[in-house]
């Protein structure tokens, strides 16, 4: 319920009607009315609401957060009119089966109360003219924004300019977990103006491990707007906007027409795909990253700078990518994910600067083993011949991603014409027991160091790498030609799609 009012707030009376039998917590705000403000003393206060506008709001406020906790009960009251110091101006009152939910809804309600509802207060100070206040500023805070930009700011790379050109910036980061919160959390802190999370997603208990804007009280909730919650509370000088729902097609262009560069912080091939194109078709900065396991692949795409996609030989069709399934859920190094998440950050907080001293990594992918603690930077040339390049639409005849040739998939039917390949397969323990694996394959472990190093090490010939959706053995496929082995390959589909001849259920012993 929320309402506005001339009349004195009863508190009893919101109290009780708060009361429910399956609540087993009521958090109380009230928001009075002091007698000084900015080091003045203040003796009334004139609040003004344009009520129909408060109301409608007001109560969209409600529902919303409301939707936001599944249970919580929220009852908002505002005062207008003339107020004197010690009377309440807000009360609001948040009724949940659990305290941590009943904190944090009435925690939310305020501060949006603040930020989005139509209501003035002219301040009566003694001896002098009255003056409006918009309630939705806060002084102190705002005041404070030189001071929290203070240590960045006086890099001689930032500056007052740049810090300036970061606040007219507007980012757009697309996926809000492992890579997404450490990389918002880093863009907040340096004080990008406009920042938008994107995620459909909801929060899971694992991944706290990883993303390190969520709590146990997240669990089960909208990972977009918990994450721009936490960030407004880190930094309130920023605008931050939270979409709940997944990029597609039909949305995906007006997220990033605009925008000063873009973070991929995805986990599926299909938005990967989709971004990248869509970045460079409208010129905007991608940058880009994955994590599989231990290891992590950092790319910034801009059009006209180093090579696409496609020029690395990634299928053009994101309809052959989802015929290979992809490896959520498969297990992950937090601090890995954190690492590639800060090094976004870092690239697109450079890209807000158009700092001419600094170098932004747009020729280059970036390779990192955290098992290994190895680091590698494979120059990306864009290649005359590709289509995409080229400003041609990507084509069919573009779609298997042809490096020299030769396709990063291969099928059953491709493996057979590379005349018995050397055969790795990548899983874990648990996986081995669960799908089938080829008899003649080499298998690696995470025990193992599963490394692009030891990888190409295992022939100089044909490689083909299998794991159980086709993700990984992709990524690794391709990090080995970026670095050289042209000749690796991935098969469609992985273990999930494909009961490979002479397969057998038992691990083989022999994995020499
Ligand atoms: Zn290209």
């Amino acid at each position: 319920m929320f309402a506005v009012t001339e009349q004195p707030i009863d508190t009893a009376a919101l109290r009780a009607s708060l009361q429910r039998p399956e609540a087993g917590a009521l958090v109380v705000f009230e928001g009075w009315v002091r007698n000084h403000h900015n080091g003045r003393a203040v003796t009334r206060l004139e609040y003004e609401a344009f009520a129909e506008m408060a109301q409608s709001e007001g109560d969209a406020l409600v529902t919303e957060i409301q939707q936001e906790f599944p249970g919580v009960t929220i009852t908002c009251v505002h005062r207008c009119g003339d107020l004197v110091p010690g009377d309440i101006a807000v009360w609001i009152g948040a009724a949940s089966a659990h305290r941590d939910d009943a904190f944090r809804a009435a925690r939310l309600m305020i501060e949006e109360v603040k930020r989005r509802l139509p209501v003035w207060k002219k301040e009566h100070h003694p001896g002098a003219a009255p003056v409006w206040v918009n309630c939705t500023e806060d002084t102190g805070v705002q005041r404070n924004a030189a001071a929290f930009n203070a240590r960045q700011s006086s890099l001689p790379e930032v500056g007052d300019a740049g810090q300036q050109r970061l606040a007219q910036s507007s980012v757009l980061v697309v996926g809000v977990g492992g890579l997404g919160c450490p990389a918002a959390q880093y863009l907040a802190g340096a004080g990008v103006g406009r920042l938008t999370l994107v995620d459909g997603g909801r929060v899971e208990l694992s991944n706290l491990h990883r993303q390190i804007l969520f709590e146990m009280g997240d669990v089960g909730a909208p990972k977009a707007s918990r994450a721009a919650l936490a960030l407004r509370a880190r930094n309130p000088n920023i605008t931050i906007e939270a979409f709940s729902s997944d990029i597609t097609a039909s949305n995906a262009r007006t997220l990033v027409t605009g925008r000063t560069v873009v973070l991929d912080c995805t986990d599926n091939f299909t938005t990967r795909l989709m971004l990248h194109d869509l970045c460079l078709e409208l010129g905007v900065p991608l940058v880009q990253a994955a994590v599989h396991r231990w290891e992590g692949v950092l790319a910034i795409f801009q059009r006209g700078e180093g090579g696409c996609l496609y020029c690395t030989g990634l299928p053009a069709q994101s309809v052959e990518l989802d015929a290979t399934g992809n490896c959520a859920g498969a297990p992950v190094f937090g601090p890995a994910v954190g690492v590639l998440g800060l090094l976004q950050a870092t690239e697109a907080i450079k890209v807000c600067l158009s700092c001419p001293v600094t170098e932004i990594a747009t020729r280059y992918t970036l390779l990192i083993d955290t098992l290994s603690t190895d680091i590698t930077r494979v120059e990306r040339p864009a290649r005359v011949d590709c289509p995409f390049c080229r400003g041609v639409a990507p084509a069919t005849s573009a779609a298997s991603g042809s490096d020299d040739g030769s396709p990063l998939w291969v099928d059953l039917v491709g493996m057979a014409d590379l005349h018995a390949p050397r055969l790795v397969v990548l899983v874990t323990e648990a996986e081995s027991r669960e799908f089938v694996l080829p008899r003649a394959a080499r298998v690696l472990h995470p025990a193992d160091s599963v490394t692009l190093k030891n990888v190409a090490a295992e022939t100089t010939g044909p490689l083909v790498l299998v794991c159980p959706f086709g993700l990984r053995s992709a990524a690794m496929a391709r990090g080995l030609r970026a670095s050289g082995k042209s000749n690796a390959f991935a098969l469609v589909g992985g273990l999930s799609r494909v009961r490979l001849a002479g397969s057998s259920s038992v691990r083989p012993e022999a994995q020499a």
